[in-house]
C-alpha cells in the first residue's frame, strides 16, 4: 500500500480564527463593506482565500532567522545570506533587494523600458503591465491559444507560443523590444506552469535576436513541481536542479518572494550583467533604499534567503500543491466548474457555469464571492467584470470572456479541515444556486482601478 502524502511540517504556534454566524456576516457585508470583501475587516473572516501573497506562515528557522537579523545599513549579513541563496540556489551574480515584486518591477523597468517599446510575454501580470503602460511602452500577449480554453487539457498552459513571439521580434526593430517577460508560473492565466522545452526554445530564439529574457519569477518553484511532474525528461531531478535549469534560460529575473520565498514581505531583482547591476543600482538607491537593503530590513532579507531554501524543496512544495489539488478534485466530484488543468496556487471558479442565469450585467462572480461569504465565512476574490473595470474612453464595462471567483490558498496556513469545510460550503452553495436569480448593483466607484474599493447594493 502506498502511504498518503502529508505536510512535512508540524505546527507550532496558533492563531484563533472567530466563527462568525450568518446572521452576523449578512450586516457586516451589508452595513461594513457594501458587498465588496475587500472592505471586510480580516476578523469577520473565517478562511481568508483573497490571496497568497504575504500571507504564508513562516517556518521556525525562518522566525530564528529573524531573531539574527542584522540592521546595519550597508553590508549586513542578512543581505550576503540573501546573495548566497539566490546565488546557490538561482545561480545569479548579482542582485538588488527591493520592498516586494512591483518594486523590483519598478526599478527593472526604468533601467530597461522607454516610452515606444514592447515586451512580449505570456500574459502579463497586471502591476507588470502596468509598469509597461506607465512608461508608454506596450505589453504583447504571445501565450498559446490553449491558455484561454479553461476547459481544455495542457499540461503546460502557461507556455509561449513560438512563433506569435518570432512575429513580435520580426515586425519590430531590435532596439524596440529590451527584454521577453515570461512568467513563472503564469499568474493571469490561472497559475499555470512553463515547461523546460518552452523556455529553452524562447531563449534560444532571443538569442537569435539578441534581446535579454527575464522571468517574473513570483511562483517559480510551484513551477519546477510542475516541470518534475509533467515533463518526463526532468522526472528524476530535485527541485533544486530543476529550479536551476529553468533559470539557465533567463538573463535576469524580478521575484515577488511574498509568494514562493514564504515571507511576508519583501521582493528582489537578479541580473548576469555587472553593467544592468550598476545602472539599475541607481534607481533602486532612488526608489527603494541602498543597495545592500533595497526597501527590506535585515530581519527580513535572513527570513526570505531561508523562505527561497524552504521553498524549493520538494515535500514543501508536494503538500502545497497537493492541497490546492485536493480542493479542485472535490469540486470537480460535486460537479462545481472550474478551471482545469488545477493550478498551482488557486482554485478558479466559472461563476458563468456556476450561475448562468445572473445576467453579466449584475456582476455574476463578485455575486457569487459575496453569497460564499455569507454562506460560509469564505473571503475569496472577483476576477471578472469590476476587475475588467470600464473602458477609458466609451465609460462601458468592460465584459471580459470569463467571471472567475478564485480562491488563493495560503502557503502553510490552512489544515485539510478547513479544505474540506471550504468544499462542503461550495457544495452547499451550488445546489441551492438556482436561488440566486439577481446579482449587484454599483452605488460607488472610482474612476480607476475600482476593483477595490466599489460599492454595491443587491438587486
Ligand atoms: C504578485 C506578483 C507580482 C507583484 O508582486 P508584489 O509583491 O505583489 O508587488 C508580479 N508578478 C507576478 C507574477 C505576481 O504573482
Amino acid at each position: 500500500m502506498k502511504l498518503p502524502y502529508a505536510e512535512p511540517y508540524k505546527i507550532k504556534m496558533v492563531e484563533s480564527v472567530y466563527k462568525s454566524t450568518r446572521d452576523e456576516r449578512t450586516i457586516w457585508l451589508k452595513e461594513i463593506a457594501k458587498y465588496n470583501l475587500f472592505n471586510l475587516k480580516s476578523k469577520h473572516v473565517f478562511i481568508d482565500l483573497l490571496t497568497d501573497s504575504g500571507t504564508g506562515a513562516m517556518s521556525d528557522k525562518q522566525w530564528a532567522a529573524m531573531m539574527t537579523g542584522d540592521e546595519s545599513y550597508a553590508g549586513a549579513s542578512s543581505y550576503y545570506k540573501m546573495k548566497e541563496a539566490i546565488k546557490s540556489i538561482l545561480g545569479f551574480d548579482y542582485f538588488l533587494p527591493t520592498h516586494q515584486g512591483r518594486a523590483a518591477e519598478n526599478v527593472l523597468f526604468s533601467t530597461m523600458i522607454k516610452e515606444g517599446d514592447i515586451v512580449p510575454g505570456n500574459s502579463h501580470f497586471d502591476t507588470t503591465k502596468g509598469h509597461i503602460e506607465f512608461r508608454k511602452a506596450k505589453a504583447v500577449d504571445c501565450t498559446i491559444d490553449e491558455a484561454f480554453d479553461t476547459t481544455c487539457d495542457h499540461p503546460f498552459k502557461g507556455n509561449i507560443n513560438i512563433d506569435k513571439l518570432e512575429k513580435v521580434l520580426q515586425e519590430n526593430p531590435k532596439e524596440k523590444i529590451p527584454m521577453i517577460i515570461v512568467t513563472v508560473t503564469c499568474n493571469s492565466s490561472g497559475g499555470q506552469p512553463v515547461s523546460i522545452e518552452n523556455l529553452k526554445d524562447v531563449k534560444h530564439l532571443a538569442e537569435k535576436y539578441k534581446i535579454p529574457v527575464f522571468f517574473d519569477s513570483a511562483r517559480f518553484a510551484e513551477n519546477a513541481y510542475f516541470i518534475k511532474k509533467r515533463e518526463a525528461a526532468y522526472s528524476e531531478l530535485t527541485i533544486k536542479e530543476i529550479v536551476a535549469k529553468m533559470f539557465s534560460f533567463a538573463d535576469g529575473m524580478t521575484m515577488s518572494s511574498k509568494k514562493d520565498a514564504i515571507v511576508n514581505m519583501g521582493g528582489f531583482i537578479a541580473m548576469r550583467s555587472e553593467e544592468l547591476f550598476k545602472k539599475a543600482s541607481v534607481y533602486n538607491i532612488m526608489f527603494e533604499g541602498y543597495i545592500t537593503y533595497g526597501g527590506m530590513s535585515g530581519r527580513d532579507m535572513s527570513a526570505l534567503a531561508q523562505g527561497l531554501d524552504e521553498g524549493t524543496e520538494f515535500n514543501y512544495l508536494e503538500s502545497r500543491i497537493k492541497q490546492v489539488e485536493y480542493l479542485g478534485n472535490k469540486c470537480l466530484e460535486y460537479g462545481i466548474p472550474i478551471q482545469t488543468p488545477i493550478g498551482g496556487h488557486a482554485i478558479f471558479i466559472d461563476a458563468k457555469r456556476f450561475l448562468p442565469q445572473v445576467p453579466k450585467e449584475e456582476y455574476i462572480a463578485q455575486t457569487l464571492a459575496c453569497i460564499l461569504y455569507i454562506e460560509s465565512g469564505i473571503r475569496g476574490v472577483e476576477i471578472g467584470t469590476v476587475l475588467a473595470d470600464r473602458d477609458p474612453e466609451t465609460r462601458e464595462n468592460r465584459y471580459p470572456e470569463l467571471e472567475l471567483l478564485r480562491l488563493a490558498i495560503p502557503r502553510r496556513v490552512y489544515t485539510k479541515n478547513h479544505i474540506d469545510y471550504i468544499a462542503e460550503a461550495l457544495k452547499m452553495v451550488f445546489e441551492s444556486r438556482n436561488d440566486i436569480r439577481r446579482g449587484l448593483r454599483i452605488t460607488y466607484e472610482a474612476p480607476i482601478m475600482r476593483h477595490f474599493t466599489t460599492e454595491f447594493e443587491q438587486l
